[in-house]
Parts: structure tokens; C-alpha cells; sequence
């Protein structure tokens, strides 16, 4: 069994797994998990082998966003194989229980759920692992960002988010724990309208790229909010995959080729 609070130096590293990527948010709905799944499989489409573990335990959506469903198998009894779709390989608590029922499980056993999903799932070799963190940052967000050896972490803010200084709280989050931020992506940007592409700046639009330059940090990119976005991941067949030579689709590939 894994250990847990393990002291941060003793963070053991996951065999075959080059670097592993947080994917964070201030507080939910702003779209984290739709930017780690575009984003993971913009990685793939960069080249990379990818893996993504759906780390946001009490609210699952890798399985419907990726079009997954079924039971991930074990050939040993010991270690179980990852899910794979587009290319890319998928843990999710989602695969081991059934979509209604509901998590009610304490700290420790997210804790040790997570690490098993981390060490006892057969990754093989990967350029990266990216993972989606459960929204907020709160105490289980920083127990994990603890308790994974990350290489490091992106925050995904609305610019709503941003005025009201949520994207901040991942920040320092983060830091606290000595994981290099890599960046703020500004997602739900500006609306763009599917019918005639007319552009509208519903918040005050450019706030991530100033906070991050207030802050000393890199800024990403931006992705417009638009409905083929949420379209596409609802069935299961996100943007990057089903739409590769939209824009957005293009913005996606350039945010990955900064992380
Ligand atoms: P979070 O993981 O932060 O809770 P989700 O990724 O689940 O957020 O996104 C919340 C909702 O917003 C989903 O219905 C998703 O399809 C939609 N969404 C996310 N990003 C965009 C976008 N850029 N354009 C349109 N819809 C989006």
C-alpha cells in the first residue's frame, strides 16, 4: 500500500513517465476539465505520448468527454491497463464505479485512490501525464499537488475568474508546495458567434494575459467560448480530434507546444 503524507522529498517518481502536468482551476465550471482533455490530446496530435488521469474524483467527466466507457482490465490481478482513446491513454475513477453512484469517500481514501490510479495503472512510456485536478484549492487540492510528483501545473481562469482573483489562489497553491507554475490559460476568453464568427468581449477580455505579466508568469493562450467546444466534448469527441483544422483546434495545438 502507498503510504500517505509522505514528507514531499520522498515523492517517488513514476517509472516510464517523463513529466507530469497539473491542470488546476480556482473553483469549478470554468472548463478545466474540457482544457485538459483538448489539451492532452493536442499533445498527442504534437506528437507526444500522452496519458491523462482524471484526477477530479468526486466529478469524473473523462469518460463521457473521451467517449469511453467499460471497465479497465488487469492481466496480472495487480496492475490495471489504462483506458485508451485518440491515442492517448485514460485513468478515471469514472471506469471503476458506475456513473450514478454517488462519492461520499473521505480524504485518505480519495488520497489512496488517486496514488493507485497514479502507480497501479500500467502508463508504460510517456512523454507526459497530464492531469486534471479537482476544481478549487482547498485541502485535497494540495494534499495531491503534494502527493504527485509534478513537474509542474497550468491554470485554466475565465476572465471572470481573474477579477475576482480565483486564478491567484491556484497560484499560490502551487507555490506553496514548490511546483513551478507554467502558465494561465484564459478560456470562456470571448464569445464567438457560431453563425456570422462576430467576435464580443462579454467580460473585460485580456485579463489572464495581464495578470500573468503582473505576476511574472507565461501566458498560454486564449479559447474563445463557442459552442462547437462544448459540442464536441459532450459527445464525446472533443475539438482537437473531431475538428483538427478549426482554430480552435490550432489554438489548443500552440498552448500545448507551450506547456
Ligand atoms: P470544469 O472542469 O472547470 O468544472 P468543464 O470543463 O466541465 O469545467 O466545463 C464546464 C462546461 O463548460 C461544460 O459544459 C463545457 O462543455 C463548457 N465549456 C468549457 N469550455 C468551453 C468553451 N471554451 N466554449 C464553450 N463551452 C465550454
Amino acid at each position: 500500500s502507498h503510504g500517505q503524507g509522505q514528507p514531499q522529498e520522498q515523492k517517488p517518481l513514476v517509472p516510464g513517465v517523463k513529466a507530469i502536468i497539473a491542470v488546476a482551476s480556482g473553483k469549478g465550471g470554468v472548463g478545466k476539465s474540457t482544457t485538459a482533455a483538448n489539451l492532452a490530446l493536442a499533445m498527442a496530435a504534437n506528437g507526444q505520448k500522452v496519458g491523462l488521469l482524471d484526477a477530479d474524483i468526486y466529478g469524473p467527466s473523462m469518460p463521457r468527454m473521451l467517449g469511453i466507457s467499460g471497465r479497465p482490465v488487469s492481466h496480472d490481478g495487480r496492475v490495471l491497463e489504462p483506458m485508451e482513446n485518440y491515442g492517448i491513454k485514460v485513468m478515471s475513477m469514472g471506469f471503476l464505479v458506475a456513473e450514478d453512484t454517488p462519492m461520499i469517500w473521505r480524504g485518505p481514501m480519495v488520497m489512496s485512490a488517486l496514488q493507485q490510479m497514479l502507480r497501479d495503472v500500467n502508463w508504460g512510456e510517456l512523454d507526459v501525464l497530464v492531469v486534471d485536478m479537482p476544481p478549487g484549492t482547498g485541502d485535497a487540492q494540495l494534499t495531491m499537488a503534494q502527493q504527485v510528483p509534478l513537474a509542474g501545473a497550468v491554470i485554466v481562469s475565465t476572465p471572470q475568474d481573474i477579477a475576482l482573483l480565483d486564478a491567484r489562489k491556484g497560484l499560490n497553491m502551487f507555490r506553496r508546495v514548490d511546483v513551478p507554475v507554467l502558465g494561465i490559460i484564459e478560456n470562456m476568453s470571448y464569445f464567438c458567434c457560431p453563425n456570422c464568427g462576430h467576435r464580443t468581449d462579454i467580460f473585460s477580455h485580456g485579463g489572464a494575459r495581464k495578470e500573468a505579466d503582473d505576476l511574472g508568469m507565461e501566458f498560454l493562450g486564449e479559447i474563445p467560448l463557442h459552442i462547437d467546444i462544448r459540442e464536441t466534448s459532450d459527445q464525446g469527441q472533443p475539438i482537437t480530434v473531431s475538428q483538427p483544422e478549426s482554430e480552435h483546434a490550432k489554438a489548443y495545438r500552440g498552448i500545448a507546444k507551450r506547456v
